[in-house]
């Protein structure tokens, strides 16, 4: 009789046990961690020879810029590094979307017989789609083509088969439909001031942020059998109540945190209870993510050094509560100080699942 009372409050004392714990700086290196979205670009091992010190590993991604030399290199570069790091480093291919033969049953079997011999290569875990659907790409009639259009369900539909999750940039942060002035974080009125092309207040012919957005949802509501990883918080960055509503309504979505970190803190300044809040309640749905590239060259150490103290800041973001500041924005702001467990899951265990990475997976608790 006492034993069957003892269990369940030994049971609930491991738990809240668990809850209690928290990291601190010094553990920045013992915990095994993932960085779930990066761009290698070189095959000098400066990128992966950090992430071993820093205990990373590394997911690649492969983006469609449309010029199929370049996708090539970048594939063979990820697939390099993954065969030189077998465990350590895995990637996600792309496809080339060229628009010849757009919704012909060419088009979809040339992109399809590309990705079966894409996806067999070791290391691959997703395939990954860019935002040139929605935002560049447009059929013969001039019309935009959108990642909910019928045409590229054969290709989902080959990708689902074969076990992938997709892995979407897919629209662009809110703030690029306003005018730089008015922009939230300087990172992105840094990046659409030197790239017009894509800043689209100035382009108010294109698809709206809202388009993007329900697009993307529409794609998801027409395959709640596909295992998806929406790029930079899903593009819905600017505001976690939003965010929290897409991944209530479609839970086979997931989220990455690359390049939009920034965001997160940007709202912790007014906001902090509410961001942490959202990061405990979501904590099976955000993945930890820089978004860093590295293409080799010039200054390597450099680059280490650049890597490293990008892994930390965040680190001390979310794991201390000190007081910060960010160079993206005016503001003071603290640390989140999330439970370990939550740190856990961001940095290492939802990587592992959502793109089911064929990793030993004993946790760091
Ligand atoms: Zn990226």
């Amino acid at each position: 009789m006492k034993i069957k009372i003892l269990i369940p409050v030994l049971v609930s004392l491991i738990l809240a046990g668990c809850q209690d714990k928290f990291y601190s700086v010094e553990d920045f290196s013992s915990v095994k961690k993932i960085d779930s979205h990066i761009h290698i670009g070189s095959d000098d091992g400066v990128f992966e020879e950090q992430a071993a010190d820093d205990n990373f590993i590394l997911i690649t991604l492969n983006v469609d810029h449309g010029d199929s030399a370049n996708l090539r290199r970048q594939f063979n570069l990820a697939s390099l590094s993954a065969q030189k790091y077998p465990g350590k480093v895995f990637f996600g291919p792309s496809f080339l979307f060229d628009t010849t033969g757009w919704r012909t049953d060419e088009w979809s079997s040339k992109v399809i017989s590309q990705l079966e011999e894409d996806l067999s290569a070791p290391g691959v875990i997703t395939v990954k789609i860019w935002k040139n659907i929605g935002m560049t790409l447009r059929d013969r009639e001039g019309n935009f083509i959108m990642v909910d259009d019928p045409g590229l369900q054969p290709v989902i539909d080959f990708i689902k088969g074969k076990g992938f999750p997709i892995t979407g940039h897919l629209g662009e942060p809110r703030n690029c439909w306003l005018p730089l002035d008015e922009m939230t974080v300087s990172s992105d009125s840094g990046y659409f001031a030197a790239h017009p092309q894509y800043h689209m207040y100035i382009h108010p012919e294109y698809p709206s942020y809202e388009d993007q957005i329900r697009a993307r949802d529409n794609m998801l509501e027409a395959n709640p059998d596909l295992t998806f990883i929406g790029c930079h918080l899903g593009s819905l960055e600017w505001n976690v109540d939003s965010l929290a509503d897409r991944l209530d309504k479609y839970p086979n979505m997931a989220v990455d945190m690359s390049a939009r970190i920034c965001h997160l803190q940007y709202q912790t300044v007014d906001e902090r209870e509410k961001v942490r809040d959202f990061c405990i309640k979501y904590h099976d749905r955000l993945l930890y993510g820089t978004d860093v590239g590295y293409g080799g060259g010039g200054n390597p150490d450099g680059f280490r050094k650049r890597i490293h103290e990008t892994w930390l800041d965040d680190w001390k973001y979310f794991t201390t509560d000190e007081e910060m500041t960010s160079e993206l924005f005016k503001g003071k702001f603290k640390g989140l100080k999330l439970p370990a467990e939550v740190i856990d899951k961001f940095y290492y265990d939802n990587a592992v699942k959502w793109y089911k990475l064929p990793v030993n997976n004993p946790g760091n608790l």
